[in-house]
């Protein structure tokens, strides 16, 4: 098949992935995924084919790019999972560089010149400066985080050889789930914050704990920038656009501006849910900044971007009605 607003979405089974591509479907791209399965899920594919592969497999790439001839690719498909590159940083470089650097070969191959990258806040490491800026100096302080630096520094350097542009998008916290309750976060296993209170709360998980309650911040408890998914997804499709019309290569952040604290997080579920959540004080957690929001000026500037959904209730109580759902499926 191929059609003439091909989308290849690698990672497209994935939770910002599968967001991304209803969103892409709505807007009249056909998105194309390219997924291994190892995390995204089959269920998950609802707005055009899948194709079952990995970034890895230089030849099963050129074949979907030739059948698809798409044109432009968004890149999600990485491991995600801090303390696991901690342990394991072979499976992140070969995976999340190596994976993207075969990738970029099979879009140069096969003529394909545009790209919007999946980065991450955590490229910032312990920022220098909060809220952050895309001039904030970038020194991740974990495998995942050098990984996706490195894949930018990589972006880069295809743009000056090949004239393949590139916008990376640095997430904050994404969180929440479709509004019309079709998909969500569904990670296997979970480390995320809502969704680890929520399954707490339904016993279909561990039992909740805060990771620390010393940090230097008025309750105590880390602050992020909690960003909805359908926003994040809506960013993509911005910036896909931004590159169709000619754009330059760009780094932007994306998120609210906006923080909370974990606590803050937990009396949001509590709002509502209309339930109260258990939970310990727990130690901190290796590698937790104390706080992360994002300045979020520049992607307005080359964007338009502006979070729609991303208030804390509507987060959480999209969030709250896929859990239900996926305990009533399972
Ligand atoms: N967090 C927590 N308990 C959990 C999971 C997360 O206190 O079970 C905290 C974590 O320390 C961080 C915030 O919640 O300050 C968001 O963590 P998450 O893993 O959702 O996202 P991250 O900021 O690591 O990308």
């Amino acid at each position: 098949m191929t059609t003439e607003n091909s989308i290849l979405v690698t990672g497209g089974a994935g939770y910002i992935g599968s967001h991304t591509c209803k969103r892409l479907a709505e807007s009249g791209y056909t998105p194309i995924t390219f997924d291994n399965l190892s995390y995204g899920h089959r269920h998950a594919v609802k707005w055009g084919p899948l194709e079952v592969g990995d970034l890895t497999d230089a030849g099963r790439l050129d074949a979907v790019m030739k059948q698809y001839k798409p044109q432009a690719v968004i890149h999600f498909a990485a491991y995600s999972l801090v303390g696991e590159s901690v342990r394991d940083p072979g499976k992140y470089y070969g995976n999340n560089v190596g994976g993207t650097l075969s990738l970029l070969n099979a879009m140069n191959a096969n003529g394909v010149d545009k790209i919007v990258f999946s980065s991450t806040c955590a490229t910032y490491g312990i920022p220098s400066e909060v809220p952050i800026r895309e001039t904030t100096p970038q020194r991740p302080v974990n495998p995942y985080g050098h990984s996706k630096l490195a894949v930018e520094q990589m972006l880069a350097d295809f743009d000056t050889a090949h004239d393949l542009r590139h916008v990376a998008l640095r997430y904050f916290n994404a969180c929440g789930a479709d509004r019309d309750g079709e998909i969500g976060e569904e990670h296997e296993p979970e480390t995320h914050l809502i969704p680890r209170i929520l399954q707490s709360m339904t016993g279909h998980g561990p039992g909740f704990a805060i990771f620390g309650e010393d940090y230097p911040t008025p309750d105590g408890t880390c602050i992020r920038d909690y960003i909805h998914v359908e926003d994040l997804a809506q960013g993509h499709l911005l910036a896909l656009r931004y590159l169709m019309a000619g754009g330059q290569s760009e780094q932007l952040n994306l998120g609210t501006g906006h923080g909370y604290s974990v606590r803050q997080i937990v009396d949001a579920v509590e709002t509502v849910t209309g339930q109260k959540v258990d939970y310990d004080i727990g130690p901190r957690r290796a590698g937790d900044p104390p706080e992360l929001t994002a300045d979020t000026s520049k992607a307005k500037q080359v964007l338009g971007f502006e979070t729609r959904v991303s208030d804390i209730e509507t987060i959480v109580a999209n969030a709250w009605t896929f859990h239900q759902s996926v305990i009533n499926r399972n």
